[in-house]
């Protein structure tokens, strides 16, 4: 029998306010434990809760990103349980009113499909709702220690509907997401520092069954290819237990990196009952038409819709456009440049091949960010114009691109200094010519039995000779005369 899997992610996203959810205290990733806490992150009795403005507005930035509906009103809940990592034993999120519902988050599939835009598949949304993060505990031995400086920081809980199908379609969610938050600055989204962290709930049945399968949780899945590996163990495991006639026991899973397995945490029968009623000291937030729509005004533009305007634009290939759009940054300091001097292949070759791979060299952890470059987007303009114009060579320009990354020096001065100007001067570069020619009979025989590419063997001689300065326009009208 064939059987299809199902799969739904629950991820819980860190927003990137200053300060936490309900009090003006900010958090701080690796900050001294329990320093950024006051009563009421403690939960200290009558410490009030007061609503933190930029996190509903982060969240209903989010909503319009997905396509959610953003319902006039949402509401605040105690979901409680207890266990030390929450000082006052339950935690405020929201319940049955959250602040966004439904929406469709745009994923990018590996595979043939990949480049043709406008043809990505959508994965549905349930829900969007805020809620306060917990603290962190750390076991010592016997001993366990708690960390609060985490606790009462805003998180969003992002749910989609049991509308994956395999491992491929969830790490392209999951990047996807990650692409969209990055853009619209709601969150670094760094798995390793837990601003990012996904709950997998996953279940198998046969190919053309509707009902769902009984559904399996799993957790602890510390990074996107954490969460494809452990999604895949799961599917092979639960079809593998209903081939031997096993059934499927609903139950939460953790995902052992190490052994590449998952292990049985808790059944249905242990699930918590967490007791959910409105939280008295919160007011219901009403979002208005005139409110929402005011932040849908100042959205920026979305990175897939960038990349299908760079290609209709700026006539750029999938694998320039897919490396400048999904960095805000970038794709702005690449359009500055174009504004200078209309350029575009030229100065996204620029960027994708010389100041990428420059940036990357030049950090000490990670890429040196694109703000501390001192190649400006008047640089690459002026650069461009230069080998546009034939007065330096495109081999040249790769030398003066490397100056300007030490020195930050306009490109026309570096020219003139190094004396790099192309060269025109039609006799000199005839004798360069017949040298070549004189010198490389191989390739002289091979152009004249018709192979036209052995031109290139001789036209680098020229050029090397050259130091890379003769102009290569030139050196081809000349060669082509000589071997006539
Ligand atoms: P619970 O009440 O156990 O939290 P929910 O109905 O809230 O379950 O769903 C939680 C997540 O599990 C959602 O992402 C949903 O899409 C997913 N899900 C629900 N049922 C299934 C299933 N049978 N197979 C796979 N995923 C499922
Ligand atoms: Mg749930």
């Amino acid at each position: 029998m064939e059987y299809e899997a199902v799969i739904g992610l629950e991820v819980h996203v860190q927003l990137g306010t200053k300060t936490k959810l309900f009090t003006r205290v900010p958090y701080a990733y690796g900050a001294e434990p329990n320093t950024l806490t006051n009563s009421v992150v403690l939960g200290l009795p009558g410490a009030l809760p007061v609503m933190n403005l930029q996190a509903i507005r982060d969240s209903i930035r989010v909503g319009l990103i997905f396509n959610c509906q953003i319902p006039e009103i949402c509401k605040w809940d105690r979901k409680h349980y207890f266990y030390p990592d929450m000082p006052k034993n339950y935690q405020i999120s929201q319940y049955d009113k959250p602040i966004c519902q439904g929406g469709e988050v745009e994923i990018e599939l590996p595979g043939s499909a990949r480049n043709i835009m406008g043809k990505h598949r959508m994965v549905k949304l349930t829900r969007i709702h805020l809620e306060e993060d917990v603290g962190k505990l750390t076991h010592i031995g016997n001993e366990s220690l708690v960390d609060y400086n985490r606790a009462g920081t805003p998180l969003i809980e992002i749910v989609t509907e049991p509308d994956m199908h395999n491992a491929d379609e969830v790490f392209a969610f999951l990047k996807s997401l990650r692409m969209h938050l990055l853009y619209a600055g709601i969150s670094d989204c760094d798995m390793e520092k837990g601003q990012m962290r996904c709950d997998a709930n996953i279940s198998v049945r046969p190919k053309g069954e509707r009902k769902l399968g009984t559904k399996v949780e799993l957790k602890n899945l510390n990074s996107i290819s954490g969460v494809c590996n452990g999604v895949s163990f799961e599917i092979k495991r639960q079809i593998e237990s209903l081939e031997s006639g096993q059934r499927i026991l609903q139950e939460t899973r953790r995902w052992d990196a190490e052994g590449g397995i998952t292990i049985s945490m808790r059944s249905k029968e242990m699930a918590h009952d967490y007791r959910y009623f409105p939280d008295p000291d919160l007011m219901p937030v009403k979002i208005s038409k005139e409110w929402r729509e005011s932040i849908r005004a100042e959205q920026p533009e979305l990175p897939f819709i960038k990349q299908e305007r760079f290609f209709q634009q700026y006539d750029l290939p999938y694998s320039v456009t897919s490396v400048i759009c999904p960095d805000k940054e970038l794709s702005d300091y690449f359009e500055e440049a174009v504004s200078l001097y209309n350029q575009p292949k030229m100065i996204a070759n620029f960027i994708v091949n010389e100041l990428l791979r420059e940036l990357s060299v030049a950090g000490t952890n990670g890429s040196l960010p694109l703000a501390e470059s001192k190649v400006k987007p008047h640089h690459l303009a002026s650069l461009a114009k230069l080998v546009d114009q034939s007065v330096i060579s495109s081999q040249i320009a790769k030398e003066v691109f490397n100056e300007i990354f030490k020195t930050g020096q306009n490109p026309e001065k570096i020219v003139e200094d190094k004396d790099l100007k192309q060269n025109t001067d039609t006799s000199a570069i005839e004798k360069l010519c017949a040298d070549a020619i004189n010198n490389n009979p191989k390739a002289v025989a091979e152009f004249k039995s018709g192979k036209d590419n052995a031109i290139n063997a001789i036209k680098g001689q020229v050029m090397k000779a050259s130091q890379g300065k003769a102009n290569p326009k030139i050196i081809d009208e000349i060669l082509r005369k000589l071997l006539a």
